[in-house]
Formats: structure tokens, C-alpha cells, sequence
């Protein structure tokens, strides 16, 4: 069977130095915001290219210190609207509601899966302060339009980065495209930790300190709380290892795209939607998203033939029970995307004869006839 995500050969390559990173750092006896988070966050801030990066504890605690950052810092208020795209994963939402801020939910470009820029002004109003893109599945979702509606009405761009690690926007590395950029390092992304982990990315220092100060307790300096905060910090291990990982990111990614070129010239199957990349650059590949009609029937013929599959998202945003108050938009082209989606094994470490054995799956799949 071939893993849908096989954690421990992705890691694999890493084994020794990770081992000796994680001894190292249980020899220091400093554990918490120590010499490793500080290195990891200037090498992680020199890979983007930005002035500043703050380490915290995940990618939805980074999305949420973002926002909370305006809050305190007079730029939003409670009941303020964030844009934000319909088909995201359920944290970009959540972020924007956990401040009582309001989530005006924009449908994708069903080529890119990404938020669609045309549809993004009408919903504009007095409120909104923030478009909040989601590079989703490791595209790029930024777009010229997009930086000019910023300008227009004045609105912070919030990039949901926890995708796309190393993609860029033309010359510039996603995360380094708007105001602040939240990453995760969840074990499962391009640049994945063995834990929990997130980062946030600016080129504003007065906005940095602020975040670091939320994420811890709400201080600047220790016992003295300038802020409500609270606690949300990268550790020292997982900064260690995220030091060893992020030196192999841009190879990892290359491996993802060779896998994704594979797919995208192999595969063929009228009943199987392929995903469409604009430019090369712009695309990590963190997933590699088909669409089917049958999709219970297609998953199960692709276990049958020994190909583990997964589905990024099956319920959509709008439609989740925890989200009462989001139940009544009307977002036709995200339900029917939600129903529709399937994620096929993708990862720096899949061989040739897997990928052989992915491609086969999916080509002989066909839906079964129903007679009349
Ligand atoms: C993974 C993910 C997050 C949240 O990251 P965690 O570290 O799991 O909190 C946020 N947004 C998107 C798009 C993600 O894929």
C-alpha cells in the first residue's frame, strides 16, 4: 500500500542531524525562546525575505496573533470584516472568529482552487480591513488585482502561508507579499516539524514586537504585560530541527514538483479532473488535488489497487456544524468542490515504481455504469 503521507521516509533523510540537533539542545538545559529559535528565525526570515520573523507555538496561533496585533494596535475593531476564501481549511476561518472579527467568505477559481479575484471587490465594505489570501495546496494565490484592491481601500494583506513554504509570486518568495504572513510547521507541510510549530513574517518591526509580545503573555519584557496575550511560543527542539529541515525545503520542493510533473503528463483519465498550474515557481505542491464525481467509488478503487488517498476538505467551511452563522451563504461552486476533491500521495520521497503505481491506479478507474 502506498501511504497517503508517509511521515517517517520523509524524515528519514534528516534522521542523524535531527538526532544530534535534538541532543545538542537537551545538553544547553534552555528549552523555551533560547539560541535556536533566535537562529531559526533569522534564517527563516533571510529564506523569505523579510525583516522579521516571530516563532509561536502553531499556524492557527500565528494567523490569530496577526489579527490580534491589529486589534490592539487600534488598526481593527471587534466586527470588523476579514475576506477570506470559502474553500480554506477550517484555521484561516477560525483565526478571524476567535477575535470576534467577521469572516466575509469569497468563492475560488475552480482552475486554481485559490480565492477568486474577481469576486473579491463587491464584497468590500465600510468594515472590511484585511484580505486574508490563502495559498492552498502550495500555489500562490496573490495576483496584481488583488495588491491593487489592498491599495484602493486601504485593507492589511494577510497571508495564510501555512501551505506553501518556499513558493513564490513573481520575484518574491510567498510570505513576504503583504503586511504578515502565518506559517505552520505542523509535521505534514513542506517544511514540517516533529511537533507543533508556527511562524509569522513581516517587514514591520513595531508590528513584530508586538506579536512576540502577545504570543508571550502579552509582555515585552517579562513580568510586565503591555497586552492581554497569551502563550503561543516555537520551542527550542522543534527550532532545531526546523533548522536542519529548512536547509533541505528547496530540494524537498523540487522533489514535489517532479512528482507533480509526473501526474500531470502520466495520468490520464477523462473521468479524473487534473489540477492547473499557472507558472512553475508558483507552486510547492504541498497537495495535488484531482476532482472526480464518484468520489467514494474512485477512492475506493485506488485502495483497491493499493493507493492510499485523502480529501482536503469534505466539508466545507459553510457547512460545518461549530459555524451556525455561516450556514446561509451561498457558495455554490465551493460545495460542489467539496464533494468532489481528492488528494493523491504526493511527498519529496515517492520512486518512480510508486508513482508508476499512483498513475495506474487512477488511469483505470472507471465509473460503473448504472443499468436502466
Ligand atoms: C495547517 C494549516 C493551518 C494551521 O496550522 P496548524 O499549525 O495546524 O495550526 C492554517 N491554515 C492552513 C491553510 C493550513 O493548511
Amino acid at each position: 500500500m502506498i501511504k497517503f503521507l508517509d511521515l517517517k521516509n520523509i524524515n528519514e533523510p534528516y534522521g542523524k542531524d535531527i538526532e544530534n540537533a535534538i541532543k545538542r539542545v537537551v545538553k544547553s538545559g534552555w528549552y523555551i525562546l533560547g539560541k535556536e529559535v533566535g537562529a531559526f528565525e533569522r534564517e527563516y526570515a533571510d529564506y523569505i525575505g523579510v525583516g522579521h520573523t516571530v516563532g509561536v507555538g502553531n499556524g492557527l496561533d500565528a494567523l490569530r496573533i496577526i489579527l490580534q496585533a491589529y486589534m490592539v494596535m487600534g488598526e481593527m475593531e471587534e466586527g470588523d470584516e476579514v475576506i477570506v476564501p470559502s474553500n480554506t481549511f477550517i484555521a484561516s476561518i477560525m483565526a478571524i472568529t476567535e477575535n470576534r472579527l467577521k469572516p466575509v467568505l469569497v468563492e475560488p477559481d475552480i482552475e486554481t482552487y485559490n480565492i477568486d479575484p474577481n469576486q473579491i471587490e463587491k464584497k468590500i465594505t465600510g468594515k472590511t480591513k484585511a484580505i486574508m489570501i490563502v495559498h492552498l495546496y502550495g500555489q500562490n494565490a496573490h495576483s496584481q488585482k488583488i495588491g491593487k484592491l489592498c491599495g484602493k481601500y486601504d485593507l492589511k494583506l494577510v497571508e495564510d502561508a501555512a501551505q506553501a513554504h518556499g513558493a513564490y509570486h513573481e520575484e518574491k518568495r510567498i510570505g513576504s507579499l503583504g503586511d504578515a504572513a502565518a506559517f505552520s510547521f505542523y509535521p505534514g507541510k513542506n517544511l514540517g516539524g516533529m511537533g507543533d510549530g508556527g511562524a509569522i513574517c513581516t517587514n514591520n518591526f513595531q508590528f513584530a514586537e508586538c506579536c512576540r509580545a502577545l504570543s508571550n503573555y502579552g509582555g515585552e519584557t517579562k513580568y510586565k504585560y503591555k497586552y492581554k496575550g497569551f502563550n503561543s511560543r516555537l520551542d527550542e527542539i522543534q527550532a532545531a530541527i526546523l533548522r536542519i529541515k529548512l536547509k533541505g525545503l528547496d530540494a524537498d520542493n523540487r522533489k514535489r514538483k517532479e512528482v507533480a510533473n509526473f501526474y500531470l503528463q502520466n495520468i490520464s483519465n477523462p473521468e479524473v479532473q487534473l489540477p492547473k498550474c499557472k507558472d512553475e515557481a508558483s507552486h510547492v505542491w504541498h497537495l495535488f488535488v484531482v476532482r472526480v464525481k464518484n468520489r467514494d467509488e474512485f477512492i475506493r478503487h485506488l485502495k483497491e489497487e493499493g493507493v492510499e488517498a485523502s480529501i482536503h476538505y469534505p466539508i466545507a467551511p459553510n457547512e460545518q456544524e461549530g459555524y451556525p452563522e455561516l450556514h446561509k451563504c451561498d457558495l455554490p461552486i465551493t460545495n460542489q468542490m467539496h464533494k468532489e476533491v481528492v488528494s493523491l500521495p504526493i511527498s519529496p520521497v515517492l520512486d518512480e515504481k510508486q508513482l508508476q503505481k499512483v498513475v495506474k491506479a487512477v488511469g483505470s478507474y472507471q465509473t460503473v455504469e448504472v443499468k436502466v
